[in-house]
């Protein structure tokens, strides 16, 4: 088994989610009392989201190549940011480090593509849902058709992931937004959601709409399993 090197705490609410469901996911494909070899750097998440929203990337991004560096150096065979908006480092991250990175973006349209669906709508950060970084990758490597919420929209998105997602807090009055919100890309065309947002997926499930949900957080964390126990 390899050992699965995690960048966290962004916010540590879905890296608990992270934590849980790969090893639940070995537990699930070895059985007894097999559990993941992991190292988690689990950063402080006010210090991070205050760089985000003050722009300055150059700083987060030698955040996260110390992170992925000091995982390998500890061990760790392979890397996740256990973060969507933090996947715009990405490319920095995995040129720094001699592991591999498993990138979000490719995990998850890899799962859209087995399903055959081509118009998706995006849920995320601002920075997810506005910026190339991630869509982008969407777009260029799986020709898909990428469609997110209007202005007004994508900032009650991503005003709720961090003004109570990413502080625990789940509130009904803000699911009943998320779902409208989806409703509304429904009606422009959208197959499928990509919940492009790590914590998004504790507040909305499947069984809330009628088109499939892709959860970045299970879909990241189980392919990482799977790439641990890949000979
Ligand atoms: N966890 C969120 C994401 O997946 C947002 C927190 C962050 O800005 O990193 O994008």
């Amino acid at each position: 088994m390899k050992t699965i090197g995690l960048i966290g705490g962004m916010s540590w609410e879905s890296s608990a989610e992270y934590y849980k469901i790969i090893n639940e996911t070995v537990k699930e494909k070895l059985g007894k009392l097999h559990s993941a070899k992991s190292l988690m750097y689990s950063v402080d998440f006010e210090e991070i989201e205050k760089l985000q929203h003050q722009g300055d990337w150059n700083k987060l991004t030698k955040i996260m190549i110390k992170a992925a560096q000091n995982l390998e150096k500890g061990g760790a065979d392979f890397v996740l940011i256990c973060t969507n908006t933090m996947h715009k480092m990405a490319k920095d991250v995995q040129a720094n480090i001699k592991i591999p990175l498993l990138h979000m973006a490719d995990l998850t349209g890899k799962q859209i593509q087995k399903q055959g669906l081509t118009k998706i709508g995006l849920l995320g950060t601002k920075f997810t849902m506005e910026e190339e970084f991630y869509k982008g990758r969407l777009i260029n490597n799986f020709g898909m058709k990428i469609i997110t919420p209007n202005k007004e929209e994508r900032q009650i998105v991503h005003n709720i992931i961090y003004n109570e997602l990413c502080l625990g807090k789940i509130n009904e009055s803000s699911k009943q937004k998320y779902i409208e919100i989806i409703n509304n890309l429904i009606k422009n065309g959208a197959e499928g959601i990509i919940l492009g947002c790590t914590e998004i997926p504790l507040l909305v499930k499947q069984k809330d709409v009628t088109i499939p949900l892709f959860d970045t957080t299970t879909i990241h964390a189980k392919s990482a399993v799977e790439y641990a126990l890949k000979e």
